[in-house]
Order: structure tokens, then C-alpha cells, then sequence
């Protein structure tokens, strides 16, 4: 199979991109930094524009993960309008690209995230679940509705509501781990908030999984069968780091220089099922916490 992945050169692309050309698929990414492209192996394709391909390019399936990084600064308004217009743009331009192509994909899983449902405290959310109003739920559904237009061009779309993706070299959990190596760590907050994870391999097969599974559409939840509290999480990385875990990092200061960030990504959460993919038999190799950091850490 032919697949065109956007966002290829980041966290989760460059390694979907190296799973899909090591099992014999042909990969063609979308990078905007030749620079990067030694990240990823040979045979891939690389492109600059989608404009580069031509009207008859044979394309199977369509991954678009690329976006304004959301971790890396303060919301600030130009900020925020960049988080948004990036994803909007490029989705845009992928929906652009379906109506010129003689042959339509049969799929395209385009990015989203857990912050489609906004913030919550216990409750349990699965793919039917309400949204509550805030910047993440704001920048999802923007960024879901960018992809919309493809349904209507024939495609099969999923909306990969895609969790904390915990993985080796990059993601949030490298910007965790120097706090606790220094005996720093502890949890943000009350520490009561929900903490959606998925380990990066499990997302790889999980976006395999989807692709080929031909009557999966619409929301799917990317995150593990077992997410936890902040407090839960702390405790478990202080664990397998062999770290103390006494450090309680108040609210009040992670609000002073994190504003809106703070609230939603540090301080706020989710408690996230996996529903659609639970009830298909996807199976996790990393259903808890605890092998999930046995496995990267
Ligand atoms: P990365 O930040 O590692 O990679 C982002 C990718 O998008 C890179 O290929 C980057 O290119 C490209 N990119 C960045 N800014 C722009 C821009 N302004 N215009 C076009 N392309 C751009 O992200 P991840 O791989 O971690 O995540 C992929 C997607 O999944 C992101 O959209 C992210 O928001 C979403 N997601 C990620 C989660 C996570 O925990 N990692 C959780 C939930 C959602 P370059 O290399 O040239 O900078």
C-alpha cells in the first residue's frame, strides 16, 4: 500500500513512517525540513508540496499528523492562532489533494486529540461522549472539521483523538524526566487530574490497525484501556526511576507562567476509554502504566 503521511518528521510520524516502510508499504512524506529527512529510512518518498504529486499518484491511505507544536511555549494569541492555522491549513490542503486525485484513498486518519472532550474530572469518556468548551476543544474540533469535506469526496475519515503519547526520545515525558532525576518530581496540582497515555508503538499499530480496518470511521480514542491521575502517574514514574516523589508543584504557581497552558495541559485532563478500538479486540501491549515504562524508560 501507498501512504502519505504529513507531519512525518515528528514524534509519532517519523516512527509510523519507519513501521509502515520496514513492514513493505510504501511511504510518501510530507516534510517542510529536507534537513530531517536522514530520520527517515530509505525507501521513503519525500516531497516538499502536495503539490508535487501528480493527479494519478496511486495513494491507498492518507495519515495527517502535522501541527504547531502545543507543548513547547506559552498560548499566547499569536500562538494560538499559529496551533490552529497550521492544522487547518494542512488538513485543508490534504482535502484539496483527495478531490485532484483520480483514484481516491480509501482512508484518511487525520490528527486530533483528547482535548476534543475538554476538561472533566471523574467521569469516563468514550468516543459518544460531550465536549466541554475551552482552547483544546476549540483547536480539535477546528481541526476534525478541516477534515470533513473528505467525507463527502467518498473517503472513510477517522479522527484520531489521540492521548499522551509516551515514547523514547521526545514527547512530554522527556520534559518529566530531568525534575525527577534531580529529585524534583512530584504532582502538578491537586494531582487529580486524568492523565489519557499511550505508549508511541501501541499508537503505530493502532493507526495500522485503522487503516485497515474498513467499516472504522469517525471518532476514534487513541489512548490506553487504563489511564490514571497525575498523582498515579508521578508515583509511577518516581517508581520506575527509583526517584522520590515528594515534590507537590502548587497550581497557583504553574497558572503565573503557564496561563491557559497550565490549566489545560498540566492541570486539567481527561479520563479517556478506548471504546471503538476495545470493542473491535485491538489488543494493547501496554494496557498499564507500568509496562508502558518498562518498555521506553
Ligand atoms: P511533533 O511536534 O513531534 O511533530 C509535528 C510535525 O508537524 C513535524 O513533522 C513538524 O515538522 C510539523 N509541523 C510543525 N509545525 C508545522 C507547521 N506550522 N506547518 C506544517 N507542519 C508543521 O508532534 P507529534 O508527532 O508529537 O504529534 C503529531 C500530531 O499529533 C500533532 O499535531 C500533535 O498535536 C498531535 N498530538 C500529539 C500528542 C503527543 O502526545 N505527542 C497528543 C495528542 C495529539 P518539522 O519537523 O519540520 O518541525
Amino acid at each position: 500500500k501507498t501512504v502519505l503521511i504529513s507531519g512525518a518528521t515528528g514524534f509519532i510520524g517519523s516512527r509510523l513512517a519507519a513501521s509502515l516502510s520496514g513492514s513493505g508499504h510504501h511511504v510518501i512524506a510530507l516534510i517542510r525540513n529536507p534537513a530531517k529527512a536522514e530520520m527517515l529510512p530509505p525507501p521513503v518518498t519525500l516531497i516538499t508540496s502536495l503539490d508535487q504529486l501528480a493527479s494519478d499518484t496511486p495513494i491507498d491511505a492518507i495519515v495527517n499528523l502535522a501541527g504547531e507544536p502545543i507543548g513547547n511555549g506559552l498560548w499566547t494569541e499569536a500562538k494560538r492562532a499559529k496551533i490552529i492555522g497550521s492544522r487547518i491549513d494542512m488538513t485543508g490542503a490534504i482535502v484539496k489533494l483527495i478531490a485532484r486525485l483520480d483514484r481516491k484513498p480509501e482512508v484518511l486518519v487525520s490528527g486530533s486529540a483528547i482535548g476534543w472532550y475538554g476538561l472533566w474530572a471523574d467521569q469516563v469518556l468514550t468516543e459518544s461522549a460531550k465536549a466541554h468548551a475551552c482552547f483544546s476543544h476549540e483547536l480539535c474540533a477546528a481541526w476534525e472539521k478541516a477534515a470533513r469535506p473528505a467525507e463527502e469526496l467518498g473517503i472513510r475519515v477517522v479522527y484520531l483523538r489521540i492521548g499522551l503519547v509516551l515514547g523514547t526520545e521526545g514527547g512530554f515525558i522527556t520534559r518529566m524526566l530531568t525534575p525527577f532525576e534531580f529529585g524534583l518530581g512530584g504532582p502538578l496540582g491537586t494531582g487529580r487530574q486524568w492523565m489519557s497515555w499511550i505508549e508511541r508503538d501501541d499508537l503505530i499499530r493502532l493507526i495500522a490497525y485503522v487503516m485497515a480496518t474498513p467499516d472504522l470511521s469517525g471518532p476514534v480514542n487513541a489512548t490506553a484501556p487504563i489511564p490514571v491521575t497525575n498523582a498515579k502517574f508521578t508515583e509511577e514514574l518516581g517508581r520506575r526511576l527509583h526517584r522520590p516523589v515528594v515534590f507537590r508543584i502548587p497550581g497557583g504557581l504553574l497558572r503565573r507562567f503557564g496561563g491557559g497552558f497550565a490549566d489545560e495541559l498540566l492541570l486539567g485532563g481527561q479520563r479517556v476509554l478506548p471504546n471503538k478500538a476495545l470493542s473491535r479486540g485491538f489488543v494493547f501491549r501496554h494496557e498499564t502504566l507500568r509496562s508502558a515504562f518498562e518498555a521506553i524508560l
